[in-house]
């Protein structure tokens, strides 16, 4: 691990001075950064604490939402009544992932800023990988891409963003409140948090040179119990999604009224189509409405060799996943760890 300055935030107007430094990152629960410093992938000159900063409080929002600290666990969000009663879609896709100990150490805004889990990505001997160093190509484009996009992937770069989370917020339309010291706060819609590869994927997100992510607010939300997120993956534990899905219906009198569809770990952001979400709409919730709506998602999918099998895995997922929503998800199977 490379030498690198520690600073300890006293309070946000500190943290967001020292965020303006050279080389200046914030570091909370470090589930992933750290990770990425041991591998010399990222080499921070000086990580900022925010660990003490009064940004952990879940709180109601006037008009019916809530919002949720950026310092907040994985863990205590889940488990909190007011999100496991009324964001039960949230609480199931954060319980899907890493593991206990994790969610207890991982925050919410760190959730948001985690990498893609590219082998290349992480192996610094490996030498193609545009993300890690910008020009230099991607080892995983012809290598070894069996966790790659099917998805707005470019010929820059083919990762997947690897939140749970994250494709939940995406289906539930969340904002991100985000503080510079430079532009005060201001919101970033969920849609527009995360980024395409494009010709420059060493930049996952929106954010900006000093930006601080202080809460994610959610809209009150109204599927009642017509949610799921289904994941799968290699093995039933402790694993990334080859494909998730969460989906959110509003269902009134057996015709659908509002549809969220979000696929995770297909694109290098959570992926939503609000073409396919309006062809549910006004329609009935059948297995053939379903499937119309799965193929308009995956259109344009392309394979890469290793991860083909993707795109009819996504299809089945897309209308299973529909399935049981329209079907009703118990209040106590929405909540629990299946970790
Ligand atoms: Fe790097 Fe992206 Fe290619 Fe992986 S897919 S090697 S992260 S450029």
């Amino acid at each position: 691990m490379n030498r690198f300055g520690y600073h300890r935030a006293e309070n946000l107007e500190d943290a967001l001075r020292a965020l303006n430094k050279p080389g200046a990152r914030a570091i909370a629960g470090g589930t992933n950064l750290v990770d990425l410093m041991k591998y010399e992938v990222e080499r921070p000159a000086l990580l900022i604490d925010i660990s003490r900063l009064p940004l952990a409080a879940i709180d109601e929002i006037e008009g019916g939402g809530l919002r949720l600290g950026a310092l907040a666990s994985n863990a205590d969000t889940a488990h909190d009544p007011r999100v496991a009663e009324r964001y039960p879609l949230l609480a199931s896709a954060i319980l899907a992932g890493a593991s206990a100990q994790l969610r207890n150490a991982a925050t919410n805004g760190g959730n948001l800023l985690q990498r893609t889990r590219c082998y290349y990505f992480y192996d610094v001997g490996a030498p193609a990988c545009n993300k890690r160093d910008p020009g230099s190509g991607c080892g995983a484009i012809g290598g070894v891409n069996r966790i790659h996009a099917i998805l707005g992937a470019s010929d820059a770069c083919i990762a997947t963003h690897p939140s749970d989370m994250c494709v939940a917020l995406a289906a539930l339309d969340a904002q991100v409140v985000v503080q510079s010291a430079k532009n005060g706060e201001r919101r970033i819609a969920f849609a527009d948090f995360h980024r395409l590869p494009g010709d420059t994927p060493e930049h996952d997100h929106n954010l900006e040179a000093g930006d601080l992510i202080t809460a994610i607010e959610l809209p009150p939300c109204d599927f009642g119990p017509h949610h799921t997120y289904l994941k799968l993956r290699d093995r039933q534990s402790y694993a990334f999604a080859l494909v998730s899905c969460a989906v959110g219906l509003q269902i009134e009198h057996g015709t659908v009224r509002r549809a969220r569809i979000a696929l995770g770990g297909v694109a290098h952001k959570p992926w939503r189509d609000p073409a396919a979400e309006n062809l549910l709409e006004g329609a009935a919730p059948t297995e053939a409405t379903f499937a119309t709506a799965a193929d308009a998602l995956l259109e344009g999918a392309r394979g890469q060799g290793a991860n083909d099998f993707k795109i009819p895995l996504a299809y089945r997922a897309i209308v299973r996943a529909l399935s049981q929503a329209a079907a009703g998800t118990p209040q106590q199977q929405a909540v629990k760890s299946i970790n």
